[in-house]
């Protein structure tokens, strides 16, 4: 009931976004066939449109020669140019549909993004987002308007968006606990509304809600247990799923998405991987050349937003790394698997004679044994040297023969001219509530280098 009343609500504020949410439905059951037939279809509409009412577009294509009649088949994709973060940047207003009114037909949105760099982009208003976040909850059993709790940074500044996110809540209930403000005081606080209040949801940043988890076990308290925990905003490590699922004893969710384009996939719950939101975006994985990978080989990913005609995101590399899953999922959901992003493509090592040692790789190096450290980070310095800083779990058995072996494990990989040390610490600094499992100095001066 309370669900019908929130999607009636939310539509009268959002037309269209209840139609779009029965089609989301409706579209995950059909055959992985239908599905891309119908993606096929919609990534031709839009780089036709963008051609014709896009001057950004227009120009591009035509200074390559290219058109969009040329698109004949899938294949063929990879003659539409990638769109960069600088791309973005130098022209967003360019990239606008003579169609569009700036100040009637766009949010503006700007990230803060992993790199520091901010970037601004338009989110068109009429796009109705909101049906794939429903169609989410709707698989870890939740409705549009369940009570939801929060690990997030603080939005609601003034008095005037908190009173707009209450009537755009209502009749759910919204409980915050600013990640950027994670102290012992505040988080009990939180734990106890948690209870009080028993939402069905615990979402959040993996760094905060894992230092929650943390917390609560060790102090030993025993929570209420949500119905599901959204993990968002980036890659997680079984480490931390292991250990947020032991404090909350409810399973862990990974979701997948962008500031510039916010849903892109999530997992079911079956959890073989994140279906990919297939029927509203389109998720490509490049390789070098830019041509598409074949299913389980990584490359750089590339979002097309099927949904957002006025400003349209084609091919854009948002600058993460990851693969797409040729298996279907047990579930019967047609929409595509894709795995877990593991990291960003600057996320790695490399070595002096030019190897490179993927992200993929060094953020499972504790997979087999998750229990051995709470935290981990692999830091390489600008003389190609690698420090593996832990967190180490005092209570693991055998701890340090542990640690030696997966020390031993890099080094095997890195070869002899590089030094791996490892490093007990108390405390991995986070960066804006995300904690980077891989940091290399050497490929920060060579992005540093690019840029200049
Ligand atoms: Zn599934």
């Amino acid at each position: 009931m309370n669900s019908r009343l929130y999607r009636l609500k939310y539509e009268s504020l959002k037309p269209g976004t209840c139609a779009a949410y029965e089609r989301a439905m409706r579209v995950e059951r059909l055959s992985p066939d239908e599905i891309e037939a119908d993606n096929w279809r919609q990534t031709r509409e839009l780089v036709a449109y963008a051609y014709q009412h896009v001057p950004f577009y227009r120009n591009r294509f035509d200074q390559i020669g290219f058109h969009p009649e040329d698109l004949r088949e899938q294949s063929d994709f990879h003659l539409v140019p990638v769109l960069t973060k600088r791309d973005i940047r130098d022209y967003r207003f360019e990239m606008v549909s003579d169609e569009a009114r700036l100040s009637r037909d766009f949010n503006t949105i700007t990230t803060g993004g992993t790199t520091g760099e901010p970037l601004t982009v338009f989110h068109v208003k009429r796009a109705p987002r909101a049906a794939l976040l429903w169609r989410m909850l709707a698989w870890w059993q939740l409705g549009p308007e369940s009570d939801w709790a929060s690990v997030y940074r603080e939005t609601r500044t003034s008095w005037r968006s908190r009173l707009r996110e209450g009537v755009i809540n209502w009749p759910g209930r919204r409980l915050m606990l600013d990640a950027a403000h994670l102290t012992g005081d505040a988080m009990r606080a939180f734990l106890q509304d948690f209870d009080r209040l028993q939402p069905p949801l615990l979402h959040g940043y993996v760094g905060g809600v894992d230092r929650l988890a943390e917390f609560v076990l060790s102090q030993n308290l025993t929570v209420h247990a949500p119905r599901a925990i959204w993990l968002t905003s980036s890659p997680f490590t079984r480490i931390q799923a292991h250990r947020i699922e032991a404090a909350f004893h409810a399973p862990v969710y990974d979701q997948y998405g962008c500031c510039e384009v916010f849903y892109l996939a999530a997992e079911c719950p079956t959890r073989e991987g994140l279906h990919m939101f297939q029927d509203r975006r389109r998720i490509d994985f490049l390789d070098e050349s830019g041509r598409a990978c074949s299913d389980g080989e990584y490359g750089a990913v590339a979002i097309t937003d099927l949904d957002s005609r006025l400003f349209p995101i084609i091919r854009y590399l948002n600058g993460d790394r990851g693969r797409a899953l040729a298996r279907r999922c047990s579930c019967g959901r047609g929409l595509p698997l894709m795995d877990k992003v593991q990291g960003r493509i600057s996320d790695r090592v490399l070595l002096p004679d030019g190897g490179v040692i993927s992200g993929e790789l060094l953020t499972t190096i504790f997979d087999d044994t998750p229990d051995a450290v709470r935290q981990f980070q692999v830091h390489q310095a600008a003389d190609y040297s690698i420090t593996i800083r832990v967190i180490p779990n005092p209570d693991y058995a055998g701890l340090a023969v542990r640690l030696e072996a997966v020390r031993c494990k890099l080094a095997d990989l890195t070869g002899p001219v590089v030094t791996v040390r490892l490093e007990s610490v108390r405390e991995i600094p986070q960066e804006r509530g995300k904690l980077r499992f891989v940091r290399s100095d050497v490929v920060g001066r060579e992005a540093q280098g690019l840029a200049s």
